[in-house]
């Protein structure tokens, strides 16, 4: 079977770049499952969660995923096209948070990985990786930091895109996308039993990487 890392954590704990430097180290692909989320979320709009499920579920069988490359350089291409930059903003993750508590969007996607995660060996990153998307994976990783601290990393990204950033803003946003992550009924965000959690609040992005690559590359 295929080698399977999973990075599971809530948003701002640092996983997006931790995981695409790991992968690279490891020498595996890098799905960000988080933007497969977002990328639906841009195709229904705000509002896309209220939209009838037929409708959901005809958008998503209709929407391709495909890994090209792989390490650090994994470009994830959905439709044929790289996530544009106006997916990351905090605004569009909270529609892909309300999209994610759908039980046709969660079953769709989760096929989806399973087949990435079939056709290559993967570092896999989202919330419910190692709990219910890849449950058999060899090395299970669960990044944490404090709300503040995430808050104050996402102020950074997003000024590091050219984009406006309001600390308490986000940190209000992160808190409610925490919760609704935490306390939805399909998937909920916790830990697997058999993972490694590292809290990453005070360690720097290559302590991070060289634990997880440590202990994923035995
Ligand atoms: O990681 P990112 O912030 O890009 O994810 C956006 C949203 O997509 C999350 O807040 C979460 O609701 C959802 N998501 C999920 N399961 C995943 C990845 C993301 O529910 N595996």
């Amino acid at each position: 079977s295929r080698r399977i890392v999973t990075i599971d954590g809530p948003a701002g704990a640092g996983k997006t770049t931790v995981s695409r430097r790991a992968a690279g180290e490891l020498g595996v692909a890098y799905l960000d499952t988080g933007a497969m989320f977002r990328a639906l979320a841009l195709a229904l709009g705000e509002g896309g969660h209220r939209l009838p499920e037929a409708t959901i579920d005809a958008r998503l069988a209709a929407m391709t995923f495909a890994l090209e490359g792989s390490g650090a350089d994994t470009l994830l291409l959905v439709d044929g096209a790289p996530l544009p930059d106006a997916a990351r903003t905090e605004r569009v993750g909270g529609w892909a948070s309300n999209l994610a508590v759908l039980p046709v969007v969660r079953r769709r996607l989760r096929l989806a990985q399973q087949a990435l995660g079939a056709s290559t060996d993967l570092l896999a990153e989202g919330r419910d990786m190692g709990t219910v998307v890849f449950p058999e994976a060899r090395h299970k990783f669960f990044l944490t930091a404090s709300p503040e601290v995430r808050a104050g990393r996402r102020v950074l990204q997003l000024e590091s895109l050219g984009k406006p950033a309001d600390y308490e803003a986000i940190l209000e946003a992160i808190r409610h996308r925490d919760a609704q992550d935490q306390n939805r009924a399909e998937a909920p965000l916790v830990a697997a039993k058999d993972a490694l959690v590292i809290d990453t609040s005070d360690l720097t992005e290559d302590a991070v990487v060289a634990r997880i690559v440590a202990a994923a590359a035995v």
